[in-house]
């Protein structure tokens, strides 16, 4: 497939593979909008299988939304941000985001995981992205989407593709029953992954079976000191890390919405409000 350089950007920002059958939906839209859109993944997922398998099997359900391969970036291992160890690695990625978005001067959009209490990975790439684009002036082209969380679940059990009410209100594309089935058989496409699937697809087909719709939301920066939600979180009830780790881990990384012009998490970058691509207005979304 031949890329369109000039092409404004849609970015979408995934900690591991497969995370992005969240967007299946919007990732189409972007694509038939005529924007390039642009994939990263920022861990290396290497807990559940190898990075290879993982990398491919993402690559490949990516294709087939209409993702050209020139632009998908797994940059988990590049970065040495292991699944599941982006606690230690904010700054690394706060870093390298920076710089790649230094390198996206048209980009109109931009999608990250919610704010969610799901996967500790999931919330601290959230929170790196939200603060650079606050710094940037351009909070207003990004969106977060819902994975998975623990909100009013006992135990392991999980809600997935389920904003939470404190994110704000919901902005819902519909989805059309063929486009549903299609997706549906996309995460079938994770072999790999079949351990999580299992636990997973039952709750995506419900949720396909009783509302088709892509759901997403504004992101803000009060929302960053809250905690997701109420009640145990589900990285919680998992013992994978807790709100006071990750409160701390993200207090004790530099806040590029507060620094000044020359801090280097600064760039140069703005919003691009020109010829004709206003990104900074929520209705071009
Ligand atoms: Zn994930």
């Amino acid at each position: 497939m031949l890329t369109d350089v000039s092409a404004p950007v849609a970015l979408f920002l995934f900690a591991h593979q497969d995370d992005e059958f969240g967007v299946f939906a919007r990732i189409e839209k972007e694509l038939r909008a005529g924007r390039r859109v642009r994939c990263a993944y920022i861990t290396d997922g290497a807990v559940t299988a190898d990075p290879d398998l993982r990398d491919a099997e993402s690559r490949a359900v990516l294709q087939k939304l209409g993702v050209s391969t020139h632009d998908i970036f797994f940059m988990g291992r590049q970065l040495g941000i292991g699944d599941g160890h982006l606690h230690s690695s904010v700054d690394v990625l706060s870093g390298w985001l920076n710089a790649f978005l230094d390198m996206q001067p048209l980009i109109v959009a931009c999608f990250v995981p919610a704010w969610e209490g799901g996967h500790p990975d999931h919330d601290l790439l959230h929170a790196v992205a939200v603060r650079l684009f606050a710094a940037r002036g351009c909070l207003e082209i990004v969106r977060q989407y819902s994975l998975y969380h623990g909100l009013g679940c006992i135990g392991p059990l999980f809600h997935v593709l389920s904003p939470l009410p404190q994110n704000g209100p919901v902005e819902l594309q519909a989805i059309s029953w063929r486009d549903r089935l299609r997706y549906l058989r996309f995460c079938l496409s994770y072999p790999s992954q079949w351990r999580s699937w299992v636990g997973l697809f039952p709750f995506v087909l419900l949720r396909y079976l009783s509302a088709g719709f892509q759901q997403l939301q504004h992101v803000s920066i009060p929302r960053l000191g809250e905690r997701p939600h109420e009640g145990p979180l589900y990285y919680e009830s998992r013992g994978f890390a807790d709100w006071s780790t990750l409160r701390e881990v993200l207090n004790q990384t530099q806040h590029p919405e507060t620094q000044s012009s020359e801090s280097p998490l600064i760039s140069s970058f703005k919003c691009n409000t020109e010829d004709g691509v206003r990104c900074c207005d929520g209705k071009e979304l």
